[in-house]
């Protein structure tokens, strides 16, 4: 039985006040949910959200964080860092990462056995552009990013991975929820061809423009247990929809 996750991506948006806001209407809207939930603030928001969801179902992840352990890395997080501050989780290879910061699923992979070693637990995000889709080639797309970042990973038994349609992160497209199953379907083969991975076990998340109105039907898809959520995750009574959706 995969427990249903929800996880809401803040990206660079956020002040002390807001986050002050969010989290004091979202903690007891969510008090008595069914499904597990994280948020992912930006850096310098995370002790303040660790210390507002303390003792709410709501954990505590970041975006990012390094590939290297420690050391002269100027402006770089290490994973032992978040783990030390209190954090669960961490989002690694979202596409705006692969699309801004030319991140390749070498560094992906380093990333995620960074978080590993620290005892984090990561949400490995995959998908393609529309480019990609309208040539045919998306899952050839998706299943070269998956083997890139998790082939001859070891301690995969906690990985989440994100499908994330590139065409439709923050452009109010959505996959239609059969396009989302095909994809989750696919991914859950392809994990099951990795080494260390309980494919059957390994929650999928879609991601991709989830809103209240949406969710219910791509979480009745039996390869869907969540969604990483970026726009509706800063609208308390819009995330506490999508989780109610996926309780
Ligand atoms: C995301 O950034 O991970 C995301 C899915 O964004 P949005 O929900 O806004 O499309």
């Amino acid at each position: 039985m995969r427990r249903a996750l929800v996880v809401g991506n803040w990206k660079m948006h956020g002040s002390r006040a807001s986050v002050d806001a969010l989290l004091g209407s979202l903690t007891p809207a969510v008090a008595d949910a069914t499904a597990e939930i994280a948020v992912c603030p930006s850096y310098v928001h995370l002790a303040q959200a660790l210390e507002l969801c303390a003792g709410t179902p709501v954990a505590v992840g970041a975006q990012d964080c390094s590939h290297m352990a420690s050391g002269a890395y100027t402006g770089e997080v290490a994973a032992d860092m978040l783990s030390d501050l209190g954090c669960r989780w961490v989002i690694l290879g979202h596409s705006e990462r692969r699309q801004y910061h030319a991140e390749s699923d070498d560094l992906v992979a380093a990333k995620l056995t960074a978080a590993i070693a620290a005892g984090l637990q990561a949400i490995v995000c995959v998908g393609e552009t529309r480019e990609q889709r309208e040539n045919g080639e998306a899952e050839q797309v998706v299943g070269a990013q998956l083997q890139g970042a998790l082939a001859a990973q070891a301690g995969l038994q906690d990985l989440v991975v994100a499908y994330e349609p590139v065409w439709a992160i923050g452009t109010g497209l959505t996959a239609t929820p059969q396009q989302a199953q095909d994809m989750h379907a696919f991914i859950r083969q392809s994990l099951a061809a990795i080494a260390g991975i309980d494919a059957a076990q390994t929650r999928l998340l879609y991601g991709g423009s989830v809103k209240a109105g949406n969710a219910a039907e791509l979480f009745a898809q039996v390869d869907i247990d969540g969604a990483l959520v970026g726009g509706a995750a800063l609208v308390a009574e819009d995330f506490q929809a999508i989780v109610a959706a996926a309780g």
